[in-house]
């Protein structure tokens, strides 16, 4: 499984910045702060205190063209070197991210005005899809906030929960009436219920911009399919996720109507994981297409922290280890249980966790979810954790290994600061050592120094 590793080793923070910023923004800087969706002077190296992972910074469109080229060859690559293979890309690569944080913040306030009403009609404290709105209530609340219009007539058939009523995946669904994308960005006026729009239009070279990013995925998902390679689209900063699983969940509905092309990753140590993952496998049922995750703890855990203590916006992240713990083997047990009812879900549990792998494999031997339907994958880092990943791939589950691509110049430093900055991992190596000299002393006593494995 490739990891395709761009370039961009030049650029800084300024140009980062500048990346993020619309036009209106660059032209009067500060007269629109939006706490978290705004592009952020001290947090413009998006490297900075990041592990394992790869940045990506927005140079121009030849640029983006450049890594979707990239991430061809590579889709390719995977393709002619195995039958399932995945392939996996990061959007932040593919257009200016500041589309993406636009769009992103359009969502969270779409959502944030979902659960004002649901607490005007006392539904705050249930979970987020058992929330569901009486639609005369709404009605009601909505012209009293004085919005015009008649709610009811946009929820027609299909739009509805079977109970009759309003739930959150109704209501993100009545973004996609909108047909041209800036007209996405429109949000609702808390006190009025008007939607308005968010920001100064965007300009038509931005909207260009935004078009060829769409079309990008468009190409690179279509690719896929060609060369019988799964899509894994890589989660990044929350800034961005939204707009992110977003398109994701677009690129599902196309290409995933008769197996998971396109997967999406979800990232356990935010506290919103569980409502992500179990909102998303409920519209793969309710619309019919597969579902598809990869399940991570996350990458950017310093980063989101201080940027959320220095803008000043609740911190993104679960308060401890422990609770993204519990929080990933939820998310897991909720995908199982889909798999093991519906056939069509899919799962990557990418962890270099012992505990998480027992976990797993414990959860499948309850559920009896036999290793060879193939629905259950393990992903770990080419190099890391090789004693997880083979004893896995010996007993029969689908173990794929994540390969930084890209030139060595821009490889090996990524490479090599990883493994600095990642201390839990070398936990790992050091294991693996001990492991590997238990193992050698093992087959010097036992005369067995070619290990000849049963087939
Ligand atoms: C195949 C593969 C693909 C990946 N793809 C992505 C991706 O698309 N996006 C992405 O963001 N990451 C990705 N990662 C990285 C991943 O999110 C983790 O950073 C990394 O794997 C370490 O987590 P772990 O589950 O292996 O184990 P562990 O070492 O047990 O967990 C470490 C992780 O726990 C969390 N954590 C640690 N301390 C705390 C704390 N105090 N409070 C709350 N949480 C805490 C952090 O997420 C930290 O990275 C990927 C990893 C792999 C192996």
């Amino acid at each position: 499984m490739p990891h395709i590793h761009g370039s961009g080793g030049g650029w800084g923070r300024a140009e980062a910045l500048v990346s993020c910023m619309s036009t209106s923004e660059k032209e009067s800087p500060g007269a629109d702060h939006r706490e978290k969706f705004t592009a952020h002077q001290k947090f413009g190296d998006r490297r900075e205190g990041v592990t394992s992972t790869r940045t990506y910074f927005y140079a121009d469109e030849a640029k983006c063209d450049q890594h979707m080229e990239t991430f061809l060859k590579c889709i390719k690559a995977s393709g002619g070197s195995s039958e399932d293979g995945f392939s996996a890309i990061k959007m932040t690569a593919l257009g200016r991210p500041q589309f993406l944080l636009q769009f992103s913040e359009v969502l969270v306030k779409w959502r944030r005005f979902f659960s004002f009403l649901a607490a005007k009609q006392g539904k705050d404290s249930v979970e987020v899809l058992e929330q569901k709105l009486d639609l005369e209530q709404l009605q009601t609340c909505l012209a009293s906030l004085g919005a015009q219009g008649n709610i009811q007539s946009c929820f027609s058939e299909g739009r509805l929960h079977s109970s009759g009523m309003v739930d959150m995946l109704g209501w993100n669904r009545l973004i996609d009436e909108r047909t041209k994308i800036s007209d996405l960005l429109v949000v609702p006026n808390l006190q009025t219920g008007e939607l308005e729009p968010l920001l100064s239009m965007f300009t038509e070279e931005e909207e260009r911009q935004m078009k060829r990013m769409l079309q990008r995925l468009d190409v690179l998902a279509k690719h896929a399919v060609e060369n019988g390679v799964r899509l894994m689209v890589d989660a990044e900063q929350t800034y961005f996720q939204p707009a992110i699983s977003r398109l994701t969940v677009e690129m599902k509905r196309i290409f995933n109507k008769d197996k998971a092309v396109v997967f999406n990753t979800y990232q356990c140590y935010l506290k919103e994981a569980f409502d992500n993952v179990s909102m998303d496998v409920e519209l793969s049922r309710r619309e019919g297409w597969c579902f598809g995750a990869k399940l991570v703890r996350g990458a950017y855990m310093y980063q989101e922290r201080s940027r959320a203590v220095e803008i000043g916006y609740e911190d993104p992240i679960n308060l401890d280890y422990e609770s993204t713990n519990r929080m990933y083997h939820r998310c897991l047990d909720y995908v199982l249980e889909e798999i093991q009812q519906n056939k069509r879900a899919n799962v990557m549990v990418a962890s270099h966790n012992i505990d998480t792998v027992k976990h797993t494999l414990r959860r499948m031997n309850e559920m009896g979810l036999p290793p060879t339907d193939k629905k259950v994958y393990f992903g770990q880092l080419l190099g890391m954790c090789d004693q997880i990943s083979f004893p896995l791939a010996q007993a029969g589950f689908p173990v794929y290994k994540y390969v930084p691509y890209g030139p060595v110049n821009e490889v090996i430093p990524y490479l090599s600061r990883r493994a600095q900055e990642n201390r839990g991992i070398m936990k790992g190596v050091q294991m693996e050592r001990e492991l590997l000299w238990k193992e050698l002393m093992r087959r010097l006593t036992s005369g067995e120094v070619f290990y000849t494995p049963a087939v």
